[in-house]
């Protein structure tokens, strides 16, 4: 018996017409002489009815959950009490003349159609081979290919060849551990898995490619959070001759507004809009803002200046300032609910928290040391009504904790928007410092500063900017990428400026650095995290959700239980020794 039909997509105009099925056990009902059986495929659910005498009717007794079978029958109109509006096949079922097992199942550790809280994700990742045939997940895998296909054919339309890159090759840095693979060929000697492709997609506009694309797996050896895997799928682009960072910024407006039309039928506006990265922190407290939020931040230094309150004026002497949001109608705030925020801002660095609650009555810790003018001027400045709450911090980099403060009564409150909000993020400082006190690239050391900063970066590194980008969607970063640098000497003296000798640039990134002498053209170029834009498309809230086979949290694979031990003999033919434990 061949499959003639999908079982979703049946319908009345099929009635009278023979089918043949092929799926699935969803579920069985014995109804004395009638026996109801759905049947699951990829398109959905038909049912199928047993009656009479038929052969098929006894061994459609001994069905189970999650049996394979193929099914031939006539569809017919369901009886008028039988008809089922919520279904798209509720109208009709088959009426079954043949019945054939193509294969049992074991009894599944959770039921497909289930909520899932009947099980752990542990489980639903180890038999993952049956979660994948829940709706949910053949829905997202789905999104998934409907949102790659379309990218794919929106940037070969504009001219961009996709063309694959190494996964055995040499460090990148992109700010992570790598991943390392020992070479048996060469004892001693390791790969790296690329942690993106940014040299090689560099390198391929030395050679005169023009424009790149790939959808690639990237590999980060880091401690894993909930938007984070081990390995992950960006969409890599790079070109030449950039009409500036303008000509990235239209092109994956386009290609990110057509996939959301094509796969979700939704109109983006475009552009998108832009905020430097010193104003989205100074407005926001964040590099990635969550714009579906308003509650911007509001500098009250100017109003509290001198006004007799200790803890704010020893903040401005000390070259701080003193800031605040106002939260909407949360003027009815507990205590209980205020020493929460003073948690959330202490943890983000700040001291202390102040507030005023504008309810009837204004009132304030505050009011103890500052005139009730004073009071009233913080909350003009924070644009705050009666009703809201207005919290208030003072010190150095207290954006950082009233961002915090924004975002956590912001979800509380339900105060975000529907929607979409994109934003482009620009003028991120070129340099950071590290943990240990040591200057780091912010992006990747192939970013180029601004032009105006180029004089002064060896006095004032931290001071520079550059011109890198991220793409923000709804307070997610989906992505970043940079007008690059293409001269050598620049390239020599950012590594220099990074501490990173020339015998060290020579040996980790010589190929690079000779490439950039024969002829290599101004370029730049992106990288959009797909599994994050899949994940926020589908409206979930784990990457483990748009995946299909996805690492835990502590990068193990529950279904193959990788990372495994491996055979001694194995480590011998690598050169490596076992760790003494
Ligand atoms: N290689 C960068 C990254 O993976 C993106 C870019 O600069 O194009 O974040």
């Amino acid at each position: 018996m061949h499959r003639t039909h999908d079982c979703g997509r049946l319908a009345s105009r099929d009635i009278g017409r023979e089918v043949t099925l092929c799926g699935w056990v969803k579920r069985r009902r014995d109804l004395g002489a009638l026996t109801f059986v759905d049947l699951r495929d990829s398109s959905g659910v038909a049912q199928l009815l047993f009656a009479g005498d038929v052969p098929a009717l006894s061994i459609a007794h001994s069905l189970n959950r999650e049996d394979v079978i193929a099914a031939r029958g006539v569809v017919r109109t369901r009886s008028a009490g039988n008809q089922n509006p919520e279904m798209p096949t509720g109208e009709i079922e088959v009426e079954v003349e043949a019945l054939e097992i193509l294969n049992r199942s074991v009894t599944p550790p959770f039921l497909v159609e289930g909520d899932g809280s009947d099980t752990t994700e542990d489980t639903r990742l180890r038999f993952r081979y049956v979660d994948l045939r829940r709706d949910r997940m053949q829905r997202n895998l789905t999104l998934r290919h409907r949102t790659l296909h379309t990218i794919r054919n929106a940037l070969a339309d504009r001219g961009f060849l996709e063309i694959e890159t190494p996964v055995l090759t040499k460090s990148t840095p992109e700010g992570a551990r790598d991943f390392l693979v020992p070479s048996r060929l060469s004892p001693g000697r390791f790969y790296a898995l690329p942690q993106s492709p940014q040299l090689f997609k560099q390198l391929f506009m030395v050679g005169g490619i023009d424009r790149y694309f790939q959808v690639v797996k990237c590999f980060r050896d880091e401690d894993l959070r909930a938007d984070r895997q081990p390995e992950f799928t960006q969409l890599d682009l790079e070109l030449s001759f950039p009409r500036g960072k303008e000509e990235i910024f239209g092109i994956l407006e386009e290609v990110i507004a057509r996939a959301f039309r094509e796969v979700l039928s939704l109109d983006l506006e475009t552009p998108f809009p832009r905020l430097s990265h010193a104003e989205a922190r100074r407005r926001y407290g964040s590099d990635k803002p969550d714009l579906r939020l308003g509650m911007e931040i509001h500098d009250l230094s100017s109003l509290v200046r001198g006004g007799g309150f200790r803890v704010f004026d020893d903040a401005l002497c000390a070259g701080g300032k003193v800031a605040g949001i106002a939260c909407p109608g949360c003027a009815g705030y507990s205590r209980s609910a205020l020493d929460h925020l003073q948690e959330v801002a202490v943890r983000a660095g700040a001291k202390g928290l102040s507030w005023i609650k504008l309810a009837s009555e204004l009132t304030s810790p505050l009011a103890k040391f500052l005139s009730r003018e004073t009071l009233l001027a913080l909350r003009d400045e924070c644009s705050a009504q009666e009703g809201d709450l207005v919290l208030i911090l003072a010190g150095s980099g207290i954006e950082k904790a009233l961002g915090e403060l924004r975002l956590d009564v912001g979800r509380k409150e339900g105060l975000l928007e529907e929607g979409w909000r994109f934003l482009w993020v620009t003028d991120f400082p070129l340099f950071a410092l590290d943990e240990e006190g040591r200057i780091t690239s912010e992006h990747h050391p192939f970013t180029s500063p601004r032009e105006e900063d180029l004089p002064h970066l060896e006095n004032e590194p931290l001071r520079a900017l550059s011109n890198a980008y991220d793409l923000v969607l709804n307070g997610t970063e989906l992505g970043s990428g940079s007008v690059r640098i293409h001269s050598r000497e620049l390239q020599e003296r950012i590594f220099r400026l990074l501490g990173i000798t020339p015998e060290q640039a020579e040996a980790r990134f010589g190929f690079f650095l000779r490439a950039l002498d024969y002829g290599a053209p101004p370029h730049a170029g992106f990288a959009v995290g797909l599994d994050r834009l899949v994940m926020l498309m589908a409206h979930e809230g784990s990457l483990r959700d748009v995946i299909a086979f996805p690492k835990t949290a502590t990068g193990t694979c529950p279904l193959t239980e990788a990372p495994m031990p491996v055979d001694p003999r194995q480590l011998y033919e690598l050169g490596l020794e076992p760790r003494g434990e």
